[in-house]
C-alpha cells in the first residue's frame, strides 16, 4: 500500500510531487535544522484518491493516527487535550503555488474546555478566546459552507456596541460574545453544532483542503497559470505557533531579495500581534521588515541568518514566512519566490556573478514570457499634462492604462465589452481574481508588496500598484478620493505605474521599454542600465547554446529590418497576399474576376513590377540570409467583397445597379464556398489561375537578379503552401524551374533559390516521403495543420467553445496557441522523419503562431527542426527559449 502521510523528517525538497511544494519545503527546512513547528504532510495521492472516489484511501486514517501520536509525543500534550491543548493548522499546499486559491484552517483543537486550557497556558485569556473565534470563523467559513461575511457583520455589531473600530479594542469577553454568535451563525446556517472534538475537527479540515482543489477560484487560477487540473492538493498538518500572543509576538513574510526588482537587500513586512493570514489577506498595514531589527533584535539576526542559509542552500531567491512566538521565531514557509521579469534577469545574474550557478544555469533561469513582458512599453519619464494623484507601493512593473472600476464583475463585464480597465479596490481577495484577469492593472489602497494583490499580480505578469494608502476607496459608491479633493468614479480613466508606484488621473504617455531600445541597437549594453546588461548577458549565452535557427514572419522591408535587429536569421514566411492589401486589393479583384486571357494577362502585368519591388526591398534587408517567400495563399474570401453586402447593395439599387456591381455580384455567387478555408486556395489557386504563381516566381527571380547586380547577396526560397499531394507539388515546381531558368537567360544572373513546401494538411504530413522527393525543405504551417488535424476553425472557434473545453480540462490551452503535442505533434515528427529519411539534409522549419510560443519552440527543438520562424517582435523570445531548450 502506498504511504500517504510523511512526517516533516521523512520529506525533503524534491518531493513536491507527492508533497506539495509548502510540504516539501517544511521538510527540507526540518533536515536543515531550521526552527520549523513539528508535523506531518499528507499526499497528493491521497487527496487524488480522494476527488476521484469522493472517499478517503483505505488505510489514511490509521496512518494519520499513527503520524498524530508521534507529533503528540514530541510535543508532550495532546490534540485538543483540555488543560494543555496541543493546537494544529491544516493547510492546503499544492505542487506549484496557488496564493490563497485553496482553504487553510487555524487552531484546530480548541472547543469549549481546551479554550481554558489554552488560557492558563499562555496566561492570556484575550489570546485564547480570540483564537478560539478565529477558529469558528474559518471552520465555519471552509469546512461548513457560511457565508464569511456573516461573521465580519457581527465582528462590525461588537466593535460598535464598544464603539470602536479597532479590533485590538476588543477584550476577553468581547471574544467570549463573539464565540457564542458565531457557533449561533454556523447553526442558523449549516444546520449542524460547530464540531468540538478535536479529530472530527481535523478530518473535517482535511476533507475541506481537499476538496477547495476544486473551488470555482483555485480552477480558474490553474487555467490562467497552465496548471493541470488533476495534480491534486497536499495538506500539512503543523504544530501551531502564535504571532498574536502580545507585543513580543508576530508574523511577516519575507524575500530574501526585492521580488519586484531583484536587488538585494531586507524586503519583506512584519505585523505585530497578529496571525499569519493576516499579513498574506491585506487587511491591517504592515511595517517594513527592517523595523523588525527595532523590535526584537535577537530575531531579526536570526532571521538574517536564516535567510542567507536558505539562499545558498536552494541557490535562488526564497520567500518566506515567519512567525515570532513570544521572542521565539519560527519558520512556517520558504520556497523559491516568485518574482517579476527584471528581477528575475537580474537575481539570474547576480547569483551567477556570486558563483552559486553557472550560465547555464542563468539561462535556465529566466523565460521568454518574462523577456516579453520586460518588452512591454511602460510610461514615458515626464509625465507632462497628466496629474499624479499619488504614489503607492510598485508591486507588480508595467504601464496600465484603464477605466478605473471598483468590483470584480464590473472589471469582467466591460473587459467584455473592449474596454481596458483598472481594478480600484481596498484590498483584493482571493474572490477577486475574474476582475484582476479581465484588468489591465490592479490599485489597492492597503496591503504591501506580499499582499495578495501584489502576488498574484506578479504572478499574472500585471500591472500593479499596492498600498497607495492616501486614497480613500468607497467601492460602495464607486469612486475614490485621493489628496486634493479629487474625486475619481467608475469610468474614469487613470494610469498605473507599477514600476514606480505612481498614479495618475487621466492617459499618461508611454515609451518603449529599454530592452526594446537595446533590441533595436539604440542603447547598447555598456549604455544600459544592470538590466539592460543582465538580458544583454542572457541572449549572448541563449545564442551560442541554441539548435535552432529563429527567423521571422514578414512581408515588407520594415518589418524586416527589425526582425533582423532582433537577431532574426532569416524570413520563414512571407506570406504575399499581404501585399495585396490596401489599393492593391482591385487588382487581385480584377485577376480573380477576369473572364479572358488577356484580362487575365492584364492584372497579371500590372501586379508584377509591384510584387518585384517589394521583395527587392526583402531582399535587401535580409541581405546575406535566407528569405523564404510564399505563393499566394489567399482563402478568396478574403479578397472578394462580401456576397450578403454586395447581394443587398444591388438588390436595394434594383434597375438602378451598376452594371460593374451586377457583374461581380454574379462573379462572387460562383466563387462563393462554404468553407473557404478548405476550399480555392493555396496550390489549388496556383493550379487554377493560369500566369498567378508563374508571375510571382518571376518578380521574385527578377528581384533577386537586381539585387545581385546591385552588389546584394539575395537568398531566396521559394514555398508552395497547402500542399496535399506532391503532384501538386511537383507541377508547380517544374513551372517554377522554368521560369527561373529563363530569367537566369534574359538577365545573366544566377542566383540559385530552393524550392519547398509547406506541410500544413495532414495528407502532406503522412507522405512527407512523398512529397520530400519534389521539395527542398518544408516549412510546418502549423495554424493551418492545427485546423485541420483537429477539424476547428481557425477562424470561429476560440471564442465559440474553447472557453468551455478549457473548463473541462479538453486541454489545458488552445492548441491554436501552444502546439498540441500528441496530434499535431505526432504528425510533425512523421513528416520530419520521413521527409529527412526520402531527403537527408531537407531543410526543416516551422512558421505557424506555435513558432514564437516559448513551449511550442522546446517541441521544434527536441524534433530537431533546423528553424522556427515567429513575428519579429517575438524573434527575441523565441532567441531565448531555443537557447534554454538546448540546455
Ligand atoms: C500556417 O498555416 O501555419 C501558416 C503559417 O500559414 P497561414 O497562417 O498564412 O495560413
Ligand atoms: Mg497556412
Amino acid at each position: 500500500m502506498p504511504k500517504f502521510v510523511y512526517d516533516f523528517t521523512e520529506g525533503n525538497k524534491d518531493l513536491k510531487d507527492l508533497l506539495g511544494g509548502k510540504g516539501a519545503n517544511l521538510a527540507e527546512m526540518t533536515n536543515l535544522g531550521l526552527p520549523v513547528p513539528p508535523g506531518f504532510t499528507i499526499t497528493t495521492a491521497a487527496c487524488r484518491h480522494y476527488l476521484e472516489h469522493g472517499a478517503m484511501p483505505e488505510g489514511l486514517a490509521d496512518e494519520v493516527n499513527e503520524h498524530l501520536a508521534r507529533l503528540e509525543s514530541a510535543m508532550g500534550k495532546k490534540l485538543g487535550q483540555s488543560d494543555d491543548p496541543l493546537l494544529v493548522s491544516v493547510r492546503s499546499g499544492a505542487k506549484f503555488s496557488m496564493p490563497g486559491m485553496m482553504e487553510t484552517v487555524l487552531n484546530v483543537g480548541l472547543n469549549d474546555e481546551s479554550v481554558h486550557g489554552l488560557a492558563s497556558q499562555a496566561g492570556d485569556e484575550r489570546f485564547a478566546w480570540d483564537s478560539y473565534r478565529r477558529l469558528i470563523q474559518m471552520f465555519g467559513r471552509t469546512v461548513m459552507d457560511v457565508d464569511g461575511d456573516l461573521f465580519e457583520e457581527a465582528i462590525d455589531d461588537v466593535k460598535r456596541a464598544r464603539g470602536t473600530d479597532d479590533d485590538g479594542d476588543l477584550t476577553a469577553d468581547d471574544f467570549k460574545e463573539l464565540v457564542e454568535r458565531f457557533k449561533a451563525i454556523v447553526r442558523e446556517r449549516s444546520g449542524r453544532e460547530f464540531p468540538t472534538d478535536p479529530r472530527e475537527q481535523m478530518d473535517l479540515a482535511i476533507e475541506a483542503v481537499f476538496n477547495s482543489w476544486n473551488a470555482p477560484r483555485a480552477i480558474l487560477y490553474r487555467r490562467q497559470e497552465r496548471i493541470p487540473v488533476d495534480l491534486g492538493t497536499a495538506v500539512n498538518i503543523c504544530s501551531m505557533v502564535f504571532g498574536n500572543m502580545g507585543m513580543d509576538s508576530g508574523t511577516g513574510v519575507a524575500f530574501t531579495r526585492d521580488p519586484a526588482s531583484g536587488q538585494q537587500g531586507v524586503y519583506g513586512d512584519y505585523l505585530q500581534n497578529a496571525q499569519g493570514e493576516d499579513v498574506v489577506a491585506g487587511i491591517r498595514n504592515t511595517v517594513p521588515l527592517t523595523e523588525l531589527e527595532r523590535i526584537d533584535k535577537a530575531s531579526y539576526d536570526r532571521l538574517l541568518e536564516i535567510m542567507e542559509t536558505l539562499e545558498n542552500h536552494y541557490r535562488d531567491m526564497c520567500d518566506i514566512e515567519f512567525t515570532i512566538e513570544r521572542g521565539k521565531l519560527w519558520m512556517l514557509q520558504t520556497r523559491v519566490g516568485k518574482r517579476t521579469a527584471a528581477a528575475a534577469f537580474r537575481i539570474a545574474c547576480q547569483l551567477l556573478d556570486q558563483g552559486l550557478i553557472d550560465v547555464d544555469e542563468a539561462v535556465r533561469r529566466v523565460s521568454g514570457d518574462q523577456l516579453a513582458q520586460l518588452m512591454f512599453p511602460r510610461f514615458a519619464d515626464s509625465v507632462d499634462g497628466v496629474r499624479k494623484l499619488t504614489r503607492g507601493m510598485n508591486a507588480s512593473p508595467g504601464a496600465a492604462v484603464g477605466k478605473a472600476v471598483f468590483t470584480s464583475e464590473r472589471a469582467v463585464e466591460l473587459a467584455a465589452q473592449g474596454e481596458d480597465v483598472i481594478l480600484v479596490r481596498r484590498e483584493t481577495n482571493p474572490d477577486d481574481l475574474a476582475g484582476m484577469m479581465a484588468a489591465k492593472g490592479v490599485l489597492t489602497s492597503r496591503g504591501g508588496k506580499t499582499s495578495h494583490a501584489a502576488v498574484v499580480a506578479r504572478g499574472m505578469g500585471k500591472t500593479c500598484v499596492c498600498g497607495a494608502e492616501e486614497l480613500d476607496v468607497d467601492v460602495k459608491n464607486g469612486h475614490f478620493t485621493a489628496p486634493g479633493g479629487v474625486t475619481v468614479r467608475e469610468g474614469d480613466l487613470i494610469s498605473i505605474d507599477g514600476t514606480s508606484g505612481d498614479v495618475y488621473l487621466g492617459e499618461a504617455p508611454v515609451e518603449d521599454s529599454p530592452v526594446v531600445r537595446y533590441f533595436e541597437g539604440e542603447l547598447s549594453a555598456d549604455e544600459g542600465d544592470d538590466l539592460v546588461k543582465a538580458v544583454d548577458r542572457v541572449m549572448r549565452h541563449a545564442d551560442e547554446r541554441a539548435a535552432l535557427k529563429v527567423r521571422a514572419n514578414s512581408d515588407n522591408p520594415e518589418d524586416s529590418a527589425r526582425a533582423r535587429r532582433f537577431g532574426a536569421a532569416g524570413i520563414g514566411l512571407c506570406r504575399t497576399e499581404h501585399m495585396f492589401l490596401g489599393d492593391r486589393r482591385q487588382l487581385i479583384e480584377k485577376l480573380v474576376l477576369a473572364e479572358d486571357d488577356a484580362e487575365r494577362q492584364a492584372a497579371l502585368d500590372a501586379l508584377e513590377p509591384l510584387q518585384k519591388s517589394d521583395f527587392e526591398g526583402i531582399f535587401e534587408a535580409m541581405d546575406g540570409l535566407p528569405v523564404t517567400i510564399r505563393l499566394i495563399d489567399p482563402p478568396l474570401h478574403e479578397f472578394l467583397p462580401d456576397i450578403t453586402e454586395l447581394s443587398v447593395k444591388v438588390a436595394l439599387a434594383g434597375d438602378d445597379a451598376d452594371p460593374r456591381d451586377r457583374k461581380l455580384l454574379e462573379a462572387v455567387t460562383r466563387l462563393h464556398e462554404q468553407n473557404p478555408m478548405l476550399g480555392l486556395r493555396g496550390v489549388r489557386l496556383g493550379l487554377v489561375i493560369p500566369g498567378l504563381f508563374a508571375m510571382q516566381v518571376r518578380a521574385i527571380a527578377e528581384a533577386a537578379a537586381a539585387r545581385r547586380r546591385a552588389g546584394g547577396d539575395p537568398r531566396p526560397e521559394i514555398m508552395i503552401p497547402l500542399v496535399g499531394a506532391v503532384q501538386e507539388l511537383e507541377a508547380v515546381r517544374d513551372e517554377a524551374r522554368e521560369i527561373l531558368a529563363q530569367v537566369r537567360e534574359s538577365t545573366g544572373v544566377d542566383v540559385p533559390a530552393l524550392i519547398g513546401t509547406m506541410i500544413e494538411l495532414p495528407r502532406a504530413a503522412m507522405t512527407a516521403g512523398q512529397i520530400a522527393e519534389a521539395a527542398e525543405f518544408f516549412s510546418f504551417g502549423t495554424n493551418d495543420l492545427t485546423q485541420t488535424t483537429w477539424g476547428f476553425s481557425r477562424d470561429d472557434v476560440e471564442a465559440a467553445f474553447f472557453g468551455r473545453y478549457l473548463e473541462l480540462g479538453i486541454f489545458g490551452v488552445s492548441p491554436f496557441e501552444t502546439l498540441d503535442r500528441d496530434g499535431v505533434g505526432r504528425l510533425v515528427r512523421i513528416a520530419a522523419e520521413e521527409g529527412r529519411k526520402a531527403r537527408p539534409g531537407i531543410k526543416l522549419g516551422i512558421c505557424g503562431e506555435h513558432g514564437g510560443d516559448p513551449d511550442s519552440v522546446h517541441f521544434c527543438h527536441e524534433v530537431g527542426l533546423d528553424y522556427v520562424s515567429c513575428s519579429p517582435f517575438r524573434v527575441p523570445v523565441a532567441r531565448l527559449e531555443a537557447g534554454r531548450a538546448a540546455i
